[in-house]
């Protein structure tokens, strides 16, 4: 597996401290292999190896993560995007009903999928409607009969007078039926075969004439591998659809087929279907996708733990500093102000605290520039001028102004900066501002 080869791999990189140009492509070749072992097209591999070693370069070395550990974070976190650039739900009609025509070889899944859409759909509160338009096998219209009846949606069958051995005229007879029985979507079962071929091709494109279905749903069997992208390219140039539904992704295949699919026809992955019960069946989620194809779950959440276990470590930090009796000083406004840059969203935890969201604000509005002009003037003061920044007086500003390539007048708004935020959290701790956080002292 994907989980094993890196494992080999990143042992030797283990403490390396940052990656190495022979690092990355030993590394590449590795996910290579994988992503090949996990039924991704070829074309996709190479793209995708290229994007990942390109970020990899780039990639600034983490406290957090040692570069096995970050190697695989850039490697999830590019799949996730390549798999879930455009996830949406159904998009339903201006005027009911909306309808949603089924489209993909024999064997896919699609009757089982429409039973399983109709179920999410009506649980809901949609109305739904199935509509049996496979007229190729003898069991397929009960076979959705039975699948209705235990979602609880109605079954459009064809009877005498409504298009016997005729499925374009059941679908648009359907569609008027629909409209009358005030069903707000319509699903319509199509047949499929076991190969590609024109015919089933032509009657699938003849139904799409018949009811313009407001979505064409590509049904693939996550199973089938390297030959999804074939099928999928087959049915976007004979029928076109709109998005696609991933079933039988309760077995074993990795789901490299997703990947190539989106990559391919650039058409999102919709829906998931995981079992042959009705409940089996979800909106698909790329970073579970992803994780399945890496087939590293396990290690993607040590990752996550690592990195939120160092970032709280940090925001407790910070937050054990602000209501220590000691006195604030600059080496700590400046440590503060590093640390929400760099901490991001989590640095929100601090505006839990009474009065912090006020600091946090304060250091927000500075932007990156002014951040590192502020970092050279207090680098710039000696020991002394930071712990106690009171004895700053006009000689000392002029001193750190040129020590620093500013103007005394930037030197000047630091310190007045600085003691607004020293006064806000000596107010803070008289006034009994800190009751604490989880897990911090007083
Ligand atoms: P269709 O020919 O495209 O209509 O495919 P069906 O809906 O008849 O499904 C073919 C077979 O696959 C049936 O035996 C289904 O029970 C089974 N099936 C469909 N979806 C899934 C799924 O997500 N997981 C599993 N394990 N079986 C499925
Ligand atoms: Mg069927």
């Amino acid at each position: 597996t994907l989980s094993d080869r890196l494992t080999t791999v990143f042992s030797s990189l283990r403490g390396k401290g940052r990656l190495s140009e022979e690092d990355i492509n030993t590394t590449a070749r590795e996910i290579r292999v994988a992503l090949l072992e996990a039924d991704v097209a070829l074309p996709v591999v190479r793209e995708f190896i290229a994007r990942i070693k390109e970020r990899a370069r780039g990639a600034e070395v983490s406290k957090a993560l040692n570069p096995a550990q970050q190697v695989i974070k850039i490697v999830n976190e590019e799949l996730i995007e390549v798999l879930g650039g455009e996830t949406r739900t159904i998009r339903f009609a201006k005027t009911p009903p909306t309808v949603i025509m089924l489209a993909g070889l024999q064997g896919s899944g699609k009757t089982t999928l429409a039973g399983k859409l109709a179920k999410w759909l009506a649980d809901q509160r949609n109305t739904p409607l199935l509509v049996a338009a496979d007229l190729q096998r003898p069991n397929a219209v009960t076979q959705l009969q039975v699948l209705g009846e235990r979602a609880k949606v109605p079954v459009y069958a064809p009877e005498p007078g409504n298009g016997v051995g005729d499925p374009v005229e059941v679908a648009r007879s359907s569609v008027d039926y629909a409209r009358r029985n005030n069903h707000n979507v319509v699903i319509i079962d199509t047949a499929g075969r076991l190969g590609v071929d024109e015919e089933m091709m032509r009657q699938a494109a003849d139904i799409r004439d018949a009811v313009s279905p407001d979505e064409i749903l590509f049904v693939v069997d996550a199973m089938i591998g390297q030959d999804a992208v074939n099928t999928a390219q087959a049915f976007l140039d004979g029928v076109g659809y709109d998005a696609v539904a991933l079933t039988k992704l309760d077995g074993d295949a990795r789901g490299g087929a997703a990947l190539s699919i989106r990559h391919i026809t650039g058409r999102p992955i919709m829906f998931a279907s995981t079992g042959e019960k009705l409940e089996d069946f979800d909106l698909f989620h790329p970073d579970r996708m992803a994780s399945r194809i890496l087939d590293m779950g396990d290690v993607l959440t040590l990752i996550e733990q690592a990195q939120r276990t160092f970032e709280e470590a940090e925001v407790q930090k910070m937050a054990s500093t602000l209501a220590s009796d000691e006195d604030f000083t600059l080496d700590d406004f400046l440590e503060q102000m590093m640390m929400i840059r760099r901490l991001g969203p989590i640095s929100n935890l601090l505006s839990m605290m009474p009065g912090m969201g006020q600091l946090r604000d304060q250091i927000d509005s500075i932007d990156d520039r002014d951040l590192d002009r502020i970092a050279a003037i207090i680098r710039s003061m000696t020991p002394a001028e930071r712990a106690n920044p009171k004895i700053i007086n006009g000689s000392r500003r002029l001193r750190i102004a040129n020590g620093s390539g500013t103007q005394v007048s930037e030197v000047s708004q630091l310190v007045t900066r600085f003691f607004g935020a020293q006064k806000m959290l000596r107010q803070l701790k008289q006034g009994g501002g800190f009751p604490g956080m989880p897990g911090l002292p007083g």
